[in-house]
């Protein structure tokens, strides 16, 4: 193949580098393992929730909001592990990204604002109708439909200014290249790496995609470059047994509380759903429960991923505690006693014994149980790069022609679980990827 300007590996969160960077003029090849990865990548497993401080959809509903606020926020969720330059390049992009996916892509971007997520000061996460990262990926795909895709091919290599690709059958080519996008996934689902890094979670169900097998890794190693924060790590608490599909923060948010397996509640779940899968994973037994009512499952609808759970028949729905406690297979006195507890926090009555202060109501029967299982979603630490999506080497050099992005890239989430906001994952994913493509095009400020 005739040299190109840029090779994107990984067509997940890559697509906005790619479409990026064609919008620029550039040439632009994208390479991916699997044929099938509009329907199996994290971007396509996503909720689509992508922040954007100081958007325009923002200033149209009144909320203040600036890429400080957003740094501010970072840091105080990670208590200031995060790499400030990095979280400042990203929080800096975030409002330009959104508006660009509308603008540019035609993505059609709104701004959630029926619940807040933890940890966000502001109401600032951007996502498109459905709430479905495979309807927005599905999207970037069929723009990028003028880019030269090669799928299934894997990158194996890069080398003397060419990116070297694999097919299925072995065969190998070589791509001439001025530079290459590592945009190839964190390391979720090589246990081998999981056990290493973050072995808190090494035995929770992996829920992200299969491809995410650490290969930047392994190539960025080979090129001398620098990792960081490679324990850290998006868990998730809230997938539902046993369909697994995602029963989403939003119901705990609307005022939803879960408990472990013997019925009890454990934390003030509102604290963030990252770090609860390892609370959850903690307690006894290998599953919990999310108690909702029919006010929270009527504010849920608007996402894809409840739909789907709901439709799935993992909502168990009981008249009363008595009849909960039957379906969650727990003592009916210790069930009566945490909703009366949480019951009483929520309507302002007594504090709540862990702290919780975020209720919109208390709940009221019927009531509905989902059983869920502490998961690991995505990787957050990756290769060292600048705020040009440029991979750095030990010594903080950038290594020429060399960019990362999303789960191939160290993220902000600082060390282990909490430090992850939502919608971290996607924006160092589309992010990234959008800031290499202007730093190649020479059009970085
Ligand atoms: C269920 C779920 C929900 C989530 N919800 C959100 C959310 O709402 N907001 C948010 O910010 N984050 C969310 N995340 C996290 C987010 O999805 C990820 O952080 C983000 O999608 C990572 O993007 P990526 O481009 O790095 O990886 P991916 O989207 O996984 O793309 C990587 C691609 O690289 C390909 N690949 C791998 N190795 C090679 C190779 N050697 N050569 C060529 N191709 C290769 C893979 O096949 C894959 O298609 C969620 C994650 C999960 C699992």
């Amino acid at each position: 193949m005739s040299g190109v300007d840029l090779v994107v590996a990984g067509a997940g969160g890559g697509l906005a580098g790619a479409l990026r960077a064609a919008s620029h003029g550039l040439s632009v090849v994208v390479v991916d393992v699997d044929e099938h990865f509009r329907r199996g990548n994290n971007t396509s497993m996503s909720t689509a929730m992508i922040p954007g401080a100081g958007s325009r959809w923002q200033r149209e509903a009144a909320i203040t909001d600036s890429p400080d606020r957003f740094v501010a926020d970072i840091m105080a969720k990670t208590h200031g592990q995060a790499d400030e330059r990095l979280a400042r390049a990203l929080a800096s992009v975030s409002a330009p990204l959104v508006e660009w996916l509308a603008d540019g892509v035609g993505l059609p971007m709104e701004l959630v604002t029926d619940f807040p997520y933890p940890g966000h000061s502001a109401l600032r996460c951007h996502t498109i109708p459905g709430r479905s990262g495979r309807a927005m990926l599905d999207h970037l795909a069929r723009a990028a439909s003028g880019i030269d895709m090669l799928v299934p091919a894997r990158l194996v290599g890069i080398g003397d200014g060419a990116a070297v690709v694999e097919y299925p059958d072995g065969a190998r080519e070589e791509i001439d290249c001025a530079a290459v996008l590592l945009a190839t996934g964190g390391f979720g689902a090589a246990p081998d790496l999981v056990r290493r890094h973050l072995p808190e979670i090494a035995d929770a169900t992996y829920h992200g995609g299969e491809h995410a097998s650490g290969d930047a890794l392994r190539i960025g190693a080979g090129l001398g470059a620098a990792t960081a924060f490679m324990d850290a790590y998006q868990g998730h608490a809230a997938v539902a047994l046993p369909a697994g599909t995602l029963v989403g923060w939003a119901t705990i948010m609307h005022g939803a509380v879960m408990t472990d397996r013997a019925g009890d509640r454990f934390g003030d779940e509102t604290c963030g759903y990252s770090e609860y899968a390892a609370k959850l994973a903690a307690r006894r037994g290998d599953h919990g429960w999310i108690v909702l009512d029919r006010r929270i499952h009527d504010a849920c609808l608007p996402f894809q991923d409840f739909r789907d759970t709901v439709e799935s028949g993992a909502l168990h729905w009981a008249a009363d505690t008595g009849e909960l406690a039957e379906t969650m297979d727990v003592e009916p006195a210790r069930l009566e006693a945490t909703l009366a507890a949480a019951g009483r926090a929520a309507s302002g009555t007594a504090s709540d014994p862990f702290g919780r202060t975020w209720w919109e109501a208390p709940l009221e029967p019927p009531y509905a149980a989902v059983r869920v299982s502490p998961c690991l979603f995505h990787t957050q630490g990756g290769l060292v790069v600048d705020q040009h999506a440029r991979v750095l080497r030990e010594d903080g050099t950038p290594i020429a022609g060399l960019y990362a992005s999303g789960g191939a890239a160290m993220g902000v989430s600082g060390h282990g679980a909490a430090g992850y906001l939502a919608g971290n994952g996607l924006l160092p994913a589309l992010g990234l990827a959008y800031l290499a493509a202007d730093h190649l095009a020479g059009a970085a400020g």
